[in-house]
């Protein structure tokens, strides 16, 4: 079965819900046990407690576990809390871990904040740096790299065979944030990495409404990281599942779109003498092309755009009045966003990228969000042809 097909199918209990096509949202915390031997063999049983599994959310669980090929897919109640009990599934105090410096933002200020606090080392590399710099990073208690591909902000990718095969040669953990692809566009852990993280929160949800998590792994890792799942207790309500559930059925369908217009919009962005890059990993001129061509099955519809600096007056006059892209954090909703950006969490300054604005295209119309996008530079005082 293809991808799109297997959205439709993934996690049903149709016949274990008198033909119900979705699995009920089970509102449950206590299950109850009817005799004796049964409480005694809880861990044998389904469900026995809410906190550790429901239909609903093994509905979710199951789908997003055969999406990722994981031996092993568990919820928490946001990407944030996902990357937080990834971190702790694998590091103990005395541990190294090495971030890419292109992460998320509040990925790096967890490792740098909170994991130092509890002993274990943080150090930060930068995505492009060969596999033998980022060698020389390594030390002997070095447990676990975080990594995030492409970069949030400024959209670098990473060499993830190169990653997996040093992680493998040094029994490192290899941990990616797969926000940006979703699972339909990029499988890390049949490439070999150990733990792919989502925010499903974005695309998978789809409508700006829930917020959610994701950790899955390989079988290696499979049993510590439904142990500290358990310990933590970070599973999440119900009723946010159910909508990761639904977003799922539609993933495909979305992200057809979001690929196809985010793509027409870079390149028209491409032919704007004002605009100095188009951070898009499909375009060629993407420093990075060849990677996404290897390794990625598509692009979704989140990239950024370095433009010529202007002043505050003139940014405020192109932000303030966006008829369709609205300012916020978060994307990988229905709604297209424009967010101005600072990446200042780089190791070494970039060259070029003074102002920033990420895009995160949705579901309007390609020439409707082109206008947008074109009146708003007149108001900034660039110059468009036509
Ligand atoms: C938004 C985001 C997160 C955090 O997700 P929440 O669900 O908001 O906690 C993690 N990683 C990436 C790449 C994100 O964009």
């Amino acid at each position: 079965m293809k991808k799109e097909t297997k959205l439709t199918h993934l996690g049903r209990m149709t016949s274990e819900h008198y033909g119900a096509v979705n699995t009920p949202i089970y509102r449950a915390s206590t299950i109850v046990h009817p005799t004796l031997d049964h409480i005694r063999r809880r861990q044998t049983q389904p469900y026995y407690y809410g906190r550790r599994a429901t239909p609903t959310i093994d509905s979710f669980t199951s789908a997003m576990r055969e999406l990722e090929a994981a031996e092993m897919s568990v919820v928490c109640p946001s990407g944030v809390a996902a990357l937080a009990l990834c971190f702790l599934t694998v590091l103990k105090a005395g541990d190294h871990v090495l971030v890419v410096d292109t992460a998320y933002d509040p990925t790096q200020v967890m490792a740098q904040d909170f994991l130092r606090k509890y002993n274990i080392e943080v150090d930060f590399f930068a995505p492009r740096e060969t596999m033998a710099d980022l060698s020389k990073r390594l030390k002997p208690n070095t447990r676990m790299i975080m990594a995030e591909s492409p970069g949030s902000l400024t959209m670098e990718l990473l060499d993830i065979p190169a990653l997996v095969a040093l992680c493998k040669k040094h029994d490192i953990a290899l941990a990616i944030d797969n926000t940006w692809a979703t699972p339909l566009f990029m499988q890390p852990i049949p490439m070999g990495v150990d733990f792919s993280i989502h925010s499903a929160t974005k695309y998978i949800v789809g409508h700006a409404d829930a917020l959610l998590g994701t950790v899955s792994c390989n079988a290696k890792w499979a049993d510590k990281l439904k142990h500290t799942h358990g310990l933590l207790g970070i599973t999440a309500g119900p009723d946010d599942i159910t909508l990761a559930l639904r977003g799922l059925r539609s993933l495909a369908a979305r992200l057809e779109h979001h690929q196809k217009v985010g793509l027409e919009i870079a390149q028209w962005l491409e032919t704007l003498t004002f605009v100095r890059a188009v951070l898009h990993p499909a375009l060629p001129s993407h420093p990075d092309h060849s990677l996404w061509q290897r390794d990625f099955a598509g692009a979704t519809g989140l990239f950024t755009i370095s433009i010529d600096p202007i002043d505050d007056t003139h940014l405020a006059a192109m932000l303030d009045h966006m008829q369709l892209f609205a300012m916020g954090y978060s994307w990988g909703g229905f709604e297209s966003l424009i967010l101005p950006v600072i990446p200042d969490r780089k190791i070494a300054p970039r060259d070029g990228q003074e102002l920033l604005l990420r895009l995160s295209i949705g579901l309007e119309n390609s020439d409707d969000l082109k206008n947008d996008l074109a009146e708003g530079f007149r108001r900034a005082g660039f110059t468009l042809p036509g």
